[in-house]
């Protein structure tokens, strides 16, 4: 035996975090095998003689999560396929810091990593783990930076991957996905559904399905988050001398996978003794798919899934968090923290300020965890002096649009005034007001303030629309006077001035005559209905139950 041999020999084995079975780590493990259950944890009997000098050794290291190999699913580490993820920068916020009252607040910059989210640990750690264990085909369902992830990752390894999305997935993720050769296969369904669909199809087809696996990598690898945050935090505070764990880690949490492994990383720091305190755990949740957070606020244990989660953030869209979410709560029960939650406007608008502020673009996924962490500021569970880490866990590129709406870019053509080298002042004045004149006015009347402000938000998303809002018909004739707008939208049905008498109105009076209107009616409408309708409307619109995109494409349409 030479020194560099390790006086214990390590082994890993998984725990059923219900059962607490235990069985070795192999790739046979699709779950536990007594009852099923999804998530495992790894257990470890380590090599570890002295972790105050394992602390000093892992400062020599190259950056890479690979530094903690120690405490990580994999045996020999030739099977490591690596890209340097990990070891993302910890940014102290500025202004954003400020301006919230927060002297300590810290973003762990994930958007660093190889594909962009905090999901390339995952993705090293579980393609590693696999390529020891010899598979070469994975399935996976995922809502897109996993796939992502997978799909660069295991392009290193030679393993061929198997993504099913659900449809909410933006595109431009699916495309990122097909780009590394993976097979993209898109679930008109769910996430649920889609993850489902992704298990029966890797059975029928002898497919490896990363689940069980897919839990312990996902685990492990977020746990190196608390790792290296411990680390940098003591470097910032403590000179370097100790390990330090915040008063907070705060993440939007979808399967809550990111802070059940961060919780399990600084239990694992405590029980080395190499800290003495534990972190509160923040979880943020999109309103329209926040089952944890509606189960917390009942005092619950057990969350109860949400069938079709409402949100168009589909990085955060799991309705059943299954036991993830029992995990978190007895976490908070011992160590504190708290849940809460997010709606998607309030996202999009924080991931505005934080751009501004902070200079950080972010996807919706983390755009929910800095909204949720405005409001637990509000409402003071968050303290001014309190050490803050937000895991800024994607970047925002492939889902820009969502965000910035079709008319994101506006153009200055000066091709009319060629042939002069210098672009003549008045051309370019011109131009300019051209550009403005972009802008269009809308005017929307609908009883419905719900209905009313969904249509306002989707065309303000698209970019130069100035929507003003009327509640009923006499209210939306003032504003067309007033406003002079160039589209009417109004709702048929109201109390009072109804959408009939508006447009009787409207015709009859030379400056509104000439507006188009466009209306929008959930019921059938009659011969008769139509017919005193057709003089002034340019478009009749036959709205379900709900506006959606689809329907404010059809307005933006007509607009042109
Ligand atoms: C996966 C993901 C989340 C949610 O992570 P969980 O901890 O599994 O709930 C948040 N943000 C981004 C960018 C993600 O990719
Ligand atoms: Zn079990």
């Amino acid at each position: 035996m030479t020194h560099h041999t390790p006086s214990r020999k390590k082994h890993i084995d998984l725990e059923c975090i219900n059962c607490h079975t235990r069985v070795e780590l192999d790739k046979h493990v699709a779950g536990c095998p007594r009852c099923g259950e999804n998530i495992l944890e790894a257990r470890y009997e380590h090599n570890i003689e002295n972790p105050q000098e394992w602390v000093q050794q892992i400062k020599h290291r190259n950056p890479s999560l690979w530094r903690y190999h120690e405490v990580l699913p994999i045996y020999d580490l030739n099977n490591i396929v690596s890209m340097g993820e990990g070891s993302t920068p910890l940014i102290k916020s500025q202004a954003l810091g400020a301006s919230l009252g927060l002297k300590h607040l810290y973003i762990k910059d994930e958007r660093q990593g190889p594909t962009g989210s905090f999901k390339d640990r995952q993705a090293t750690v579980a393609i590693s783990a696999l390529k020891e264990m010899g598979v070469d085909e994975v399935v996976v369902a995922s809502t897109g930076n996993v796939a992502i992830a997978y799909g660069a990752y295991g392009a290193r390894a030679g393993i061929k991957l198997w993504a099913f999305f659900p449809s909410l997935t933006p595109g431009d993720k699916m495309r990122e996905a097909a780009l590394y050769g993976t097979e993209v296969i898109k679930i008109t369904g769910t996430y649920d559904q889609t993850k489902e669909i992704a298990a029966r199809y890797a059975k029928s087809k002898g497919i490896f399905l990363d689940r069980g696996i897919k839990s312990v990598a996902a685990i492990e690898a977020m746990k190196t988050l608390s790792y290296e945050i411990a680390e940098q935090l003591g470097n910032i505070y403590d000179n370097g001398e100790r390990l330090r764990p915040p008063d907070w880690f705060l993440q939007g949490v979808s399967g809550g996978m990111g802070p059940i492994g961060v919780g399990k990383g600084f239990r694992e720091m405590y029980d080395f003794g190499l800290t003495d305190t534990m972190p509160a755990l923040g979880m943020v949740q999109s309103a329209a798919c926040a089952p944890m957070t509606e189960a917390f606020e009942r005092g619950q244990r057990v969350a109860t899934p949400i069938e079709n989660p409402g949100t168009i953030i589909a990085t955060l869209a799991t309705g059943n968090p299954g036991r993830a979410y029992e995990l978190l709560y007895d976490y908070v029960q011992e160590f504190g923290g708290h849940f809460t939650s997010a709606t998607d406007e309030e996202a999009f608008t924080a991931m505005r300020v934080v751009a501004q502020m902070d200079g950080l673009s972010v996807e919706p996924a983390t755009a929910v965890t800095f909204a949720g962490l405005f409001r637990m500021v509000r409402e003071g569970v968050i303290k001014p002096d309190d050490v803050v880490v937000l895991n800024c866990s994607g970047h925002t590129l492939p889902v820009e649009k969502q965000i910035l709406g079709d008319q994101w870019q506006r153009s200055v053509d000066l091709s009319d005034h060629d042939q002069t080298p210098a672009v003549p002042e008045e051309g370019l004045l011109s131009a300019l007001e051209q550009m403005t004149a972009q802008v269009r006015r809308v005017v929307v009347i609908e009883d419905n303030q719900d209905a009313a402000r969904l249509i306002q938000r989707l065309l303000e998303a698209r970019g130069s629309y100035e929507v003003i809002l009327a509640r009923n018909g006499a209210e939306g004739i003032e504003a067309i006077r007033r406003h002079q707008p160039d589209l009417v939208i109004t709702d048929l049905m109201m109390p009072d001035v109804d959408g009939f008498a508006v447009i009787d109105i409207m015709k009859d009076d030379p400056e509104m005559g000439g507006i188009p209107v466009v209306v929008i009616t959930a019921k059938e409408l009659t011969a008769q209905e139509r017919d005193r309708l057709s003089t002034q409307t340019h478009h009749l619109l036959q709205k379900g139950s709900f506006i959606d995109e689809e329907f404010i494409e059809e307005l933006v349409d007509k607009l042109d």
